[in-house]
């Protein structure tokens, strides 16, 4: 597997791709991998010639600089990981090779980024943007892989992708779990025995909102939900159910709807997102 470290030999490697007619896709991650990040990678791999994987801890998505701080950097493993995932290079710029200087522009998503994960975390999206669009302009993927465990990311790169043209195929993978229905995720390593124990409290509040939508009415389920969690000491901070086609917030289930259930929570000062569709 290919090691690419800055920009010029990244660019250099997908022309010689390009030279020899190979499809290339693309999974971005932050690295600190784990099976649901390798899931996306094994079907990057099976369905392109070139399978790329990009790690990228980026600094303007995130609006909290202890997030930042303490987000898990596990490179030497996660190469190992790619390698046997059959990945054939990995894109693990610098923060000063992606940003030399501070990027001056932003990026709106209209309603998309004012709710949910861009309600909580104000300029999130902006920097997701700006760091897909640079990821798509230096690797030029045919096709990018990105997991329904951060569905809102999804729709957000999907506008991107419609609205500056970018001539690549997207696709949305299902979401990886632990065997108690914790949604995979890198920040799940920075929770203590105990937390970890608890966070699966995320799933079964998905699990069991959805098995009572439509029977009772949904802001009753919120409050329990609310309750269930703050008896282990877990903060909500949103369970939302909404459209899946633009994430316009429903306020009663209604079954003409393709919808899905979002959770955002604090374990801790772990702060997890998951979702199911309903
Ligand atoms: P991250 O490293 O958290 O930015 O995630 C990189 C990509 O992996 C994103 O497209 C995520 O949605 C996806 N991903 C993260 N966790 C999971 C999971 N448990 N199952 C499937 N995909 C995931």
């Amino acid at each position: 597997m290919q090691i690419l470290r800055d920009i010029a030999s990244a660019r250099e490697f997908i022309r010689a791709q390009k030279r020899g007619s190979k499809s290339i896709g693309l999974v971005p991650t932050m690295g600190a991998l784990h099976q649901g990040h390798l899931s996306l990678v094994s079907r990057c791999a099976a369905e392109n010639d070139v399978a790329v994987a990009s790690i990228f801890v980026n600094p303007i998505q995130f609006n909290n600089p202890g997030d930042l701080a303490k987000y898990p950097r596990t490179l030497e493993r996660d190469v190992e990981l790619l390698t046997s995932a059959e990945c054939s290079a990995v894109f693990c710029p610098s923060s000063e090779e992606m940003y030399n200087t501070q990027p001056l522009i932003s990026i709106s998503f209209g309603a998309l980024d004012k709710i949910l994960e861009g309600e909580f975390r104000p300029g999130h999206f902006s920097g997701v943007g700006i760091v897909v669009a640079k990821l798509f302009n230096i690797l030029q993927p045919d096709a990018a892989y990105f997991g329904q465990k951060d569905y809102q990311q999804f729709l957000i790169v999907q506008q991107l992708v419609h609205d500056l043209s970018f001539p690549l195929n997207l696709v949305c993978a299902d979401i990886v779990r632990e065997p108690d229905g914790l949604a995979m995720s890198s920040r799940n390593q920075r929770l203590s025995p105990e937390q970890r124990k608890q966070a699966a409290m995320l799933f079964q509040v998905l699990s069991e909102t959805k098995a009572h939508l439509g029977k009772r009415p949904l802001s009753q389920l919120k409050s329990e939900a609310t309750q269930k969690l703050s008896t282990v000491g877990i903060r909500l901070e949103y369970l939302e159910l909404a459209a899946r086609e633009n994430l316009s917030i429903l306020l009663e289930y209604n079954s003409d709807i393709a919808s899905l259930l979002l959770i955002a929570a604090f374990v801790g000062e772990v702060r997890l997102i998951d979702n199911l569709f309903v």
